[in-house]
């Protein structure tokens, strides 16, 4: 019977396995694990989430849903290994920011993200099993291809893949500044621009706002900053507001060295 912490140590494993190898082109930064909470609340829809290249796994509450449900090891390796492949191939999907509210898009998202996630790991199957042990992957974690592909009609969809990082993060502001389209109590910008230095050199900049439809508030800005350095590279920041124009410049080290795996 696997333990919490046998899980953890597993999804550790497969995560410096994989990543990097199911979403090439945007590899993920940080793998974050739960604990256990009896406070948290219990959600299997929850089993995990991807923001800007961090992979956050609610092991607290999918450790008690499998359990709940009696899996097996092999149940509970394959359940796991879904899970954090489907995060990640999340990583390497092109998101359209402003259809996040859209239930229609994301059943499609999550669709063409399941059919990647379990055609990466039908590809790599054998090599899974003798690199972290063998598994079988439950349905409670996949959903039935029938009933998706009811939903979808018999269509035929392609996983939408992403074509670089700056795209990433370009749709990462665009989704964080939208959240924050209706938090009125601090000062609002309506132009932002964020320049992004790597070393000494201008690695590009972006014009965020130019839209009197968009407007993002000064705390959002701090915060947005924030995730999107805290999830690419070390940095510092700084931050200029001018009347109803935000200055932001990220000063960013090289980027990170991610791990490299046989895996294909
Ligand atoms: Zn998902």
């Amino acid at each position: 019977m696997l333990t919490y912490a046998d899980c953890a140590d597993y999804l550790k494993n497969v995560y410096n396995g994989i990543n990097g190898e199911i979403n090439p082109v945007v590899p993920a930064i940080r793998l974050v694990l739960t604990e256990p909470n009896p406070n948290a609340p219990k959600n299997f829809a929850i089993a995990g989430s991807q923001c800007m290249m961090y992979v956050e796994i609610r092991l607290d509450n999918v450790f008690e849903k499998f359990n709940e449900a009696r899996l097996t090891d092999n149940q509970i390796r394959g359940g796991l290994l879904f899970i954090l492949a489907h995060e990640l191939s999340h990583c390497d999907q092109k998101i359209i920011p402003n259809k996040q509210d859209d239930i229609e898009y994301i059943r499609y998202m999550e669709y063409t993200n399941n059919l990647n996630t379990l055609e990466f790991i039908k590809k790599n199957w054998n090599l899974l099993q003798l690199c972290y042990g063998t598994f079988e992957i439950p349905e409670m974690v996949c959903g039935s291809y029938l009933e998706q592909s009811k939903f979808y009609n018999g269509k035929i969809f392609v996983f939408p893949q992403i074509s670089s990082i700056k795209e990433k993060v370009l749709d990462g502001v665009s989704l964080l500044m939208k959240e924050d389209i209706y938090a009125n109590k601090y000062p609002l910008v309506n132009n932002m621009n964020l320049s992004i230095f790597v070393g000494q050199n201008l690695y590009d900049r972006f014009e965020i706002i130019r839209n009197k439809n968009l407007v993002c508030s000064h705390s959002a800005i701090i915060r947005m900053s924030q995730f999107i350095a805290r999830a690419i590279y070390d940095y510092r920041k700084s931050c200029v507001i001018n009347g109803d124009t935000c200055e932001m410049t990220l000063y960013l080290s090289a980027p990170p060295e991610y791990h490299v795996t046989i895996l294909k």
